[in-house]
């Protein structure tokens, strides 16, 4: 994609979602950082809901300590993980306690040095919580990043890097948000809603998905042949290969 090409791919998204932001709930940067710890692997819907009455009660990591892992985990138990998770927040917010008075850190090296808080944690703490360009590259991100041509990479780090180098300015601070948007409603993984998207004409994934109606006429003209040679030849669905014919229809499921 060239540099104009992708001013112009956030500049669409851009307009679409001029404030975008994570969907976890959250009323402070620990509260953020406990949210993300537990969305790995798990919906931000489902987090939210364990969350919201946790979190009207947690507010800070010695709150958390004291509530103890039993209970944390019983409050957290419809999330998938819940056991690791619920360990890795209890020592985290001890750690917090320990090693920064409570508060969560600013940077990348102390985030990532604290129980299961790794790169991707790290990056949306520092974006959202802090304001910092940061690129956090997750199964959407990545996707998006592959499929369109924005930053194609093998793995998250490399997508991680591109983004670093071609997102420009005003888009820095808000790219993610708005790539993990974009996958997550639009560019989704088992089939992009490509008819309705905004940056159509700038992505190189093939073959685009056409709108919904257009894609009833061909499984609409597939029946009626199907029954057309049934009918010649009395011998149902041994004529023909429906199934692989619909299957190659079908743009393939990940980047
Ligand atoms: S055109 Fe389709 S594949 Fe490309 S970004 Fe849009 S939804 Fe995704």
């Amino acid at each position: 994609m060239t540099r104009d090409h992708v001013i112009e791919f956030f500049r669409r998204l851009a307009e679409a979602n001029p404030s975008p932001t994570t969907e976890l709930e959250s009323g402070n940067p620990y509260q953020l950082l406990v949210a993300v710890v537990l969305s790995a692997q798990a919906t931000d819907a489902s987090v939210n809901i364990a969350c919201r009455p946790l979190f009207a009660r947690i507010t800070t990591p010695r709150q958390m300590v004291e509530l103890g892992e039993e209970s944390f985990r019983d409050a957290i138990k419809t999330i998938g993980l819940f056991n690791t998770k619920a360990k890795n927040v209890i020592a985290l917010s001890q750690a917090l306690i320990d090693r920064h008075g409570g508060e969560v850190p600013g940077t990348r090296e102390e985030l990532q040095a604290l129980p299961g808080v790794g790169r991707k944690t790290a990056n949306v703490v520092l974006n959202t919580a802090f304001g910092q360009e940061t690129f956090a590259v997750d199964t959407h991100v990545f996707r998006v990043c592959n499929r369109t041509g924005l930053a194609p990479g093998k793995t998250v780090e490399d997508v991680e890097v591109k983004l670093e180098k071609i997102v420009p300015q005003p888009f820095r601070r808000d790219a993610h948000h708005w790539l993990i948007l974009h996958g997550r409603y639009t560019c989704k993984a088992r089939l992009p809603e490509c008819w309705r998207c905004p940056v159509i004409d700038l992505c190189r994934y093939k073959p685009k998905t056409p709108p919904p109606d257009e894609r009833a006429k061909p499984s609409a003209a597939r029946t009626a042949s199907r029954a057309s040679s049934t009918a010649r030849t009395g011998r149902g669905r041994t004529v023909s290969t429906p199934k692989a014919g619909r299957n190659r229809s079908r743009p393939s499921r990940l980047p």
